[in-house]
């Protein structure tokens, strides 16, 4: 029975001794999801108003998210991933000479306060209508305050959970100190990557320097699960590293309870993990951190 359930592709995610972990999907909007996987890890809000000139409204945001709430089990939305290489023409954000490093993803709260609240209404109201229940979580958070700050308007407008993105080392050296202030984590390993070793994720010169197997890399995710397993919270992993069958058992031997990642690459991961046992997985990543 179990072979016949991991051959259909659906059901929990399982190593091949019983250690559960969850699959889910990465998703732009409610027309990339995809039966098999146990539900969204990362909703890409973004992706919703790229090309947008004029601000979404509060009533299509609703819509959008609602569309996407009513369709899958679980959803985590990600609030606004502005700036660097998605820019949202709507925001108006002046230019900046070092985009990566300027005010991108949460860091445009500074200057634009009303687009996250007006976001985090329009998620709030999606859930009530739907009767689902609302993880949220915000991208490129860097201090404990910046997460409490998030938490206090999430957890104010009745938000189910709230936690936070990891893609900046410093915010990972500090897991534990942030959750005490969010219930989960989820590591975006394209940007962690790129600011732990200085390299544009872009740039296929460094390729090497982006893989994900590099010990330092693997080194912040081990801290962030430890954070995890500590507080008795969830911490997944929402990169591309997640999707990857090579990758995934490293992560999920580094202690992390959820992989995010594009609908195609669930059935493959499923599989990598059916066939190790978690010990295997452990092995596995105390080599790659050796
Ligand atoms: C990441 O940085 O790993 C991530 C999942 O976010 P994005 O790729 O959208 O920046
Ligand atoms: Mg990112």
């Amino acid at each position: 029975a179990e072979r016949a359930r991991l051959a259909a592709g659906r059901g929990p995610g399982r190593t091949a001794d019983g250690h559960p972990v969850k699959l889910l999907l990465n998703i732009g909007s409610a027309e990339d999801l995809r039966p098999g996987a146990e539900g969204v890890g990362l909703f890409r809000t973004e992706f919703l108003f790229l090309d947008r000139t004029t601000a979404p409204s509060f009533e299509e945001q609703v819509a959008a998210y609602a569309e996407v709430f009513a369709q899958a089990e679980s959803v985590i939305v990600r609030t606004l991933d502005a700036g660097t290489d998605k820019p949202l023409p709507f925001l108006g954000l002046p230019g900046e000479p070092n985009p990566a490093l300027g005010v991108r993803g949460l860091r445009v709260d500074r200057l634009l306060p009303d687009v996250l609240d007006t976001q985090l209404d329009a998620i709030a109201e999606a859930a009530r209508k739907t009767g689902a229940e609302a993880w949220v979580m915000a991208p490129m958070v860097t201090t404990t305050e910046e997460a409490a700050g998030f938490a206090r308007r999430a957890r104010a407008r009745g938000i189910a959970r709230v936690g936070a993105m990891i893609e900046v080392p410093a915010a990972a050296l500090r897991a534990a100190q942030l959750l005490r202030e969010l219930d989960f984590l989820s590591i975006g390993t394209n940007d962690l990557a790129q600011y732990t070793f200085a390299a544009d994720r872009q740039h296929s010169a460094l390729a090497d320097l982006l893989d994900p197997r590099q010990p330092a890399l693997l080194e912040l995710i081990a801290m962030c699960a430890q954070a995890g397993r500590e507080a008795g919270k969830p911490v997944g992993v929402c990169g591309e590293a997640a999707g990857d069958p090579l990758v995934a058992p490293l992560l999920v031997g580094l202690g992390v309870t959820s992989l995010s990642m594009a609908p195609v690459c669930v059935p493959a991961v499923r599989e990598a993990l059916a066939g190790l046992t978690l010990a295997d997985c452990r092995e596995r990543a105390a080599t790659a951190l050796a």
